[in-house]
């Protein structure tokens, strides 16, 4: 077994123990954060059968795109946006951009998909654990800024929400951010919400627990 097989079989085998605790009909979705390699290790890890890759810098994900152009990835971009960078963004076709972080971005990015004529899934994302250094709306405005970008912005296929979970060793508050943000994904499925977002190689069983059902995981496979 290579090295990838044991860890993906390891960080399987702890997210379906929680799953099958808490949430027997969720399908979770993984997506590998692969930031901090190179094309090559994203290769591997295709070929242990993983297909969506998240990237969160403009630059790196063109580049690993154009490599691996041949493999089809999905490939999911999670990280802060410029706004010089979105129409780079659009022409790089995303499967779901997760990091959308406020009512004018997400009206910046649909201008331009509308000059080019395409549209893009998009998540928004809430600061539930109300960091300063962290992106994202705050819980009290998540419902009206979600429903102003449904109702303002045609380009976007607005998907549900992500969150990073509170920076914290201490597991109450962590929970609590993610509670947050899965309560909030709760009153959004009426209006189409599918995907909680949340979950990294620290906290992905604690995210399960509070609903996620799509985990951002990088360091846990690749270091
Ligand atoms: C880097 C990153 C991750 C993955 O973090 P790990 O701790 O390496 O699993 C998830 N989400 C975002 C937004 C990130 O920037």
């Amino acid at each position: 077994m290579s090295l990838y097989e044991c860890k993906f079989d390891e960080v399987l085998t702890n997210i379906e123990k929680v799953r099958l605790r808490v949430n027997q009909h969720q399908i979770i979705k993984i997506i590998a954060v692969s930031k901090s390699v190179g094309s090559s290790e994203i290769s591997n890890m295709y070929d242990i059968g993983q297909r969506a890759f998240g990237e969160n810098r403009i630059q790196d994900l063109k580049s690993k795109v154009e490599t691996l152009n041949k493999l089809p990835i999905e490939w999911h971009f999670i990280g802060r946006l410029q706004t010089n960078k979105i129409n780079a963004l659009i022409d790089l076709n995303p499967s779901l951009m997760h990091s959308c972080s406020s009512l004018k971005m997400a009206q910046e990015i649909d201008k331009r998909l509308e000059v080019k004529g395409k549209t893009m899934s998009v998540l928004l994302q809430i600061n539930s654990a109300y960091e300063d250094q962290k992106a994202g709306v705050l819980p009290e405005d998540a419902i009206k800024v979600y429903d102003e970008i449904l109702s303002t912005c045609k380009n976007i296929k607005l998907k549900g929400v992500m969150s990073i979970g509170a920076h914290s060793d201490d597991k109450a508050l962590i929970r609590k951010s993610f509670k947050i943000t899965h309560n909030i994904f709760t009153q959004l499925q009426t209006q189409g919400a599918k995907y909680c977002s949340m979950g990294m190689s620290s906290d992905y069983e604690l995210a399960v627990e509070c609903g996620s059902n799509m985990l951002r995981i990088g360091s846990t496979f690749f270091k």
